[in-house]
Formats: C-alpha cells, sequence, structure tokens
C-alpha cells in the first residue's frame, strides 16, 4: 500500500501527509486524523504540549502556540519561530563526506563549447550587454532585428541575447555596494555561453562607463558601441547590425567538442516551494549534484534566506575555517541587510509555501538545503562571483527567484536546474532552466511545462537515487543541446534582475 504520511527522521513529532487526508483517517495504528489534512501539510504523531519543539529533519521548526493533540493539522499559525542560529563560532568540518561516498555519475562525458578560460559554454550565444537601461529599447528592437536578418546565416549559433538591466544611471556608482551590481555586469559580459566574444551597448552619459566593466585592452571600436555617438535612428541600428554580423562570424566557427565534466558548471535554485520539495524533488536534485561532485564539475547552491536557518549544517561540510569564516560573513551580511530594512528571514515564505505546507523558513530551509547534496562545500562566493574552485559552491544570492537566476549567470552558470512544488514558468535566456517538480499532481497540472517530475518518491514508486540519476542524465543532455527544456522550447525567459543593494540616487 502506498504510505498515507512521510516521516522524515526518528526524532519527528509530526509527517507530511502524502495526499489530502479527511478527518478520521487512520495514518499509522493509533494514529487517526482530527481534522481534514491538505497534501503536503502536518499531521502531529504525539500530543504536543504547548511551548515544545515541533520537529521535523530531526529539527525544531518552531514551538507550538498551544498544546496540540495526536493526529491534529498543524498549520503555519500554530508555531512560534525558533531564534536564527548564531553564526558566531561555527564548528566546521564536522561532517565531510569522502569523495568515494559519492554516487557514480553514469557519464564522465558532456558536448560543450571550449572557451579560453573557465568553464565551458552549453549554448553558443551572441551576448549583447547594455550599461544602461536607457539603451535597453534600442537594444531590443535591433536584438529582433538581428534575429530575424542575420541570425540565419550563421547556423553554428544558437541565439542572440539582449542582457538589458535595471542597472547603470542613477546609482550612487561609488557607494561601498555598488561592487555588488556592477560585478555581475562586468561577469556577464564574458559569460561561458558568449564564447569570449564582448559586445557593449552604452548610451554614452551613463555613470556605468565602459572602463567599470571593461580591461583597457576591450574597450574598443570592435566591442562597444555608444548610442549617442551615431546620428539618428538608421545610422544607430546599422552600426549595431555591424557590429553583431562581425561577432556572429566568430561565434559561427565554434563547435561542440566532447569534454570531461570539470567543463561543467551549473546551478541548482528552488521556487514556489511546498513541503514535498524537501521529501521528493531537492534530495532528487541533490543526488544528481553528488553524482556531478564526484565526475569533477562545478555545482552552485545559493539563496542566503533559506540556508540561514541550516547554517550550522553548511559549516559541518566546510573543509576549512576559511571556508566556514566565509560562510558565516555572508550570512552576516545578509542578517544585516534584512535588518536594515526592518524584516527578518521569516520574511521569505510566500503566500504559496504556507499553501503548500511550509509552516515558516525553519522548514523550508531544511528542504532548500538538500538540493546540494551531501558533498564538501569547497568555496563561499559573494553575489555574482565567479568560482575559482571545482566542486560544490554556496555562493550567496537573494533567494527571489528573479535574482538568484541572474546573479549564478554571472557567476557563469551553463545552466540551472529549478526545484518547483507549487509551479513557475521561470526561465532564463542566457543558460537554460530545467525544472523538477516536487508533486505529480503538478506534473499533470502542467504536463508541458515541468520537466521533470519527482512526485514518485512520495508514492513509493521511485527511489531519489532513480530520479537524482534522470535529472543528472538531463542535465548532461540539455547543457550537451541533445535537449531542450521547456522553457525554452516556448521562450519563457525571465528578465536580467540583478542585485543591487546600493543606493538609487
Ligand atoms: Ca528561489
Amino acid at each position: 500500500m502506498k504510505p498515507l504520511i512521510i516521516k522524515i527522521s526518528d526524532r519527528d513529532n509530526v509527517a507530511v501527509a502524502v495526499q489530502d487526508l479527511p478527518a478520521g483517517t487512520e495514518v499509522l495504528p493509533g494514529i487517526v486524523t482530527q481534522d481534514a489534512i491538505p497534501q503536503a501539510h502536518k499531521i502531529a504523531l504525539t500530543d504536543i504540549p504547548a511551548g515544545a519543539d515541533i520537529i521535523r529533519y530531526g529539527v525544531t521548526l518552531g514551538y507550538a502556540k498551544d498544546p496540540i493533540k495526536t493526529g491534529q493539522w498543524i498549520n503555519e499559525h500554530m508555531l512560534d519561530l525558533p531564534e536564527s542560529p548564531s553564526v558566531e563560532n561555527l564548528p566546521y568540518g564536522t561532517n565531510l563526506k569522502p569523495m568515494e561516498e559519492l554516487p557514480d555519475p553514469p557519464r564522465k562525458t558532456w558536448m560543450g563549447y571550449r572557451n579560453k578560460t573557465g568553464p565551458a559554454g552549453t549554448r553558443n550565444l551572441l551576448g549583447i550587454v547594455t550599461t544602461v537601461q536607457c539603451a535597453a529599447g534600442v537594444l531590443k528592437v535591433a536584438v529582433e532585428q538581428i534575429k530575424k536578418e542575420l541570425l540565419p546565416k550563421y547556423p553554428n549559433v544558437d541565439g542572440v541575447v539582449a542582457v538589458t538591466h535595471p542597472y547603470g544611471c542613477g546609482v550612487a556608482i561609488n557607494a561601498p555596494l555598488a561592487p555588488i551590481p556592477i560585478r555581475a555586469i562586468t561577469n556577464v559580459i564574458r559569460h561561458p555561453n558568449f564564447g569570449g566574444e564582448i559586445m557593449v551597448v552604452g548610451l554614452g552619459c551613463e555613470k556605468l562607463t565602459y572602463d567599470r566593466v571593461l580591461p583597457p585592452e576591450d574597450i574598443t571600436p570592435e566591442n562597444v558601441l555608444t548610442l549617442q555617438d551615431w546620428p539618428g535612428h538608421d545610422a544607430m541600428m546599422q552600426a549595431i547590425m555591424d557590429m553583431a554580423e562581425k561577432k556572429l562570424k566568430k561565434l559561427n566557427e565554434r563547435k561542440r567538442e566532447e569534454l570531461p565534466l570539470s567543463e561543467l558548471l551549473i546551478g541548482m535554485q528552488c521556487g514556489g516551494s511546498d513541503a514535498f520539495s524537501g521529501i521528493t524533488a531537492n534530495p532528487s536534485a541533490g543526488y544528481a549534484a553528488d553524482m556531478l561532485v564526484k565526475g569533477g564539475a562545478t555545482v552552485m547552491f545559493s539563496e542566503v534566506t533559506e540556508v540561514r536557518d541550516g547554517v550550522q549544517m553548511l559549516a559541518a561540510r566546510c573543509p576549512d575555517a576559511h571556508t566556514r569564516d566565509r560562510l558565516a560573513q555572508e550570512m552576516k551580511w545578509y542578517d544585516d541587510y534584512l535588518d536594515a530594512g526592518g524584516v527578518d528571514r521569516d520574511a521569505n515564505p510566500t503566500p504559496g509555501n504556507k499553501k503548500g505546507g511550509l509552516a515558516n523558513i525553519v522548514e523550508k530551509a531544511m528542504g532548500s538545503i538538500a538540493k546540494s547534496g551531501t558533498s564538501q562545500i569547497v568555496e563561499v562566493l559573494s553575489p555574482a562571483e565567479k568560482p575559482t574552485k571545482h566542486g560544490l559552491i554556496y555562493a550567496a544570492t537573494p533567494a527571489s527567484d528573479i535574482v538568484c537566476g541572474p546573479c549564478q549567470v554571472a557567476s557563469g552558470i551553463g545552466l540551472q536546474v529549478f526545484i518547483t512544488g507549487r509551479g513557475t514558468p521561470y526561465g532564463l535566456d542566457i543558460s537554460p532552466v530545467i525544472k523538477v517538480c516536487s508533486r505529480n499532481e503538478l506534473k499533470a497540472h502542467w504536463f508541458d511545462m515541468i520537466d521533470i517530475s519527482a512526485g514518485a518518491v512520495a508514492t513509493g514508486e521511485a527511489t531519489i537515487a532513480d530520479v537524482g540519476t534522470e535529472i543528472f542524465n538531463m542535465i548532461l543532455d540539455v547543457a550537451s543541446g541533445v535537449k531542450a527544456p521547456y522553457s525554452d522550447q516556448y521562450g519563457f525567459h525571465n528578465d536580467m534582475c540583478i542585485f543591487n543593494p546600493a543606493p538609487i540616487t
């Protein structure tokens, strides 16, 4: 018989309903639902006195506000949030899994576009980056024209992307936090999928001047184009078309070649999570992450507020004090950032998360962390930094889907695995996004928008290793250009919402 509830750890005093459960259902011998329990929501497995711990994943999610009876539904209004764990003097290196204990990847190579430095590309794109939003309107029109008139002549080029973002002018360009958005723009110009071909379009009077995003030797008439230099619409468009065609000619010479996994850099993100995310999809993605790491690839996970309550678990996976310190530093920075805005990490969960059974940020974090797998964290990055090591990387970014994505893209990911419980059409135009869902109901509903369902893990029809291997294979197929995820088939691509915590003037 399929299980009615799922309990994760022996310590847990709650479990999660696999399906909607009517009141009066015997879920375990002697445990009968007192209320109707919605799918993915929690049921009390014992009587829980007021003030006592409510435990899932072996972790205290919160404290019972009032006494809770065995079989009762525990919703988000019934818990008090615990204090955020301290980031001072975190023990490190206490949970370092040896590489040989990670699952073996079934494939050791993929087909990518090799770059002179850094990870290989998963796509061959002409990326045109603006230095300021003022240039975005012109560039978007120009890119449509490039796609129509030039791209068909260069069949080895997969596409043309206008990287338009809200930064560049009207900002405090020398503010202490300005390096974050500037680094994102600098690094996205060098994205592995752009093949080293630089094309930057500016207006001419903006604060983000070329020298802030390019070294002097790259600021040439071949690479940068200033709209204010051109007399009127036609000349301006022609200048962009001419520059684009030169770049397309070069990009058209690129070919995919068989590469080791060490040439692959991918990102993991979740969004619209539910209480199944941490049972099915995120651990399956984590299994794929472990396989990739064992094969020598680089895997990035992020989303500060969604790991903050598990910081001690991450520190335990840091091999040295430096990595632990960097982790603590990034957590502290984000605590202060939220504090300055008058909130804390519990501002993160959405109405959809709560409807999906996630009571608070602690419960969400425990599920979110699962997508990092079990390997050692070899490096911690600030938002939009590029990794310098292979293996599992923690890249601190906001958890907001549409901001985390661009941060990871700036860090150079060739694709992103995106795990969802509620469903989102989210996608990125620079790096393909593979959508993995936590429940079969979502896959049935969005059958032609979700790439992989991990729902069979909850019903006992598949293991985490089964779905993890399926995700791993899809990652390599998409990275190699053999498969396109649904978001790319439909062209569902979100904007480049770079993270700018600095003042706007
Ligand atoms: Ca997210």
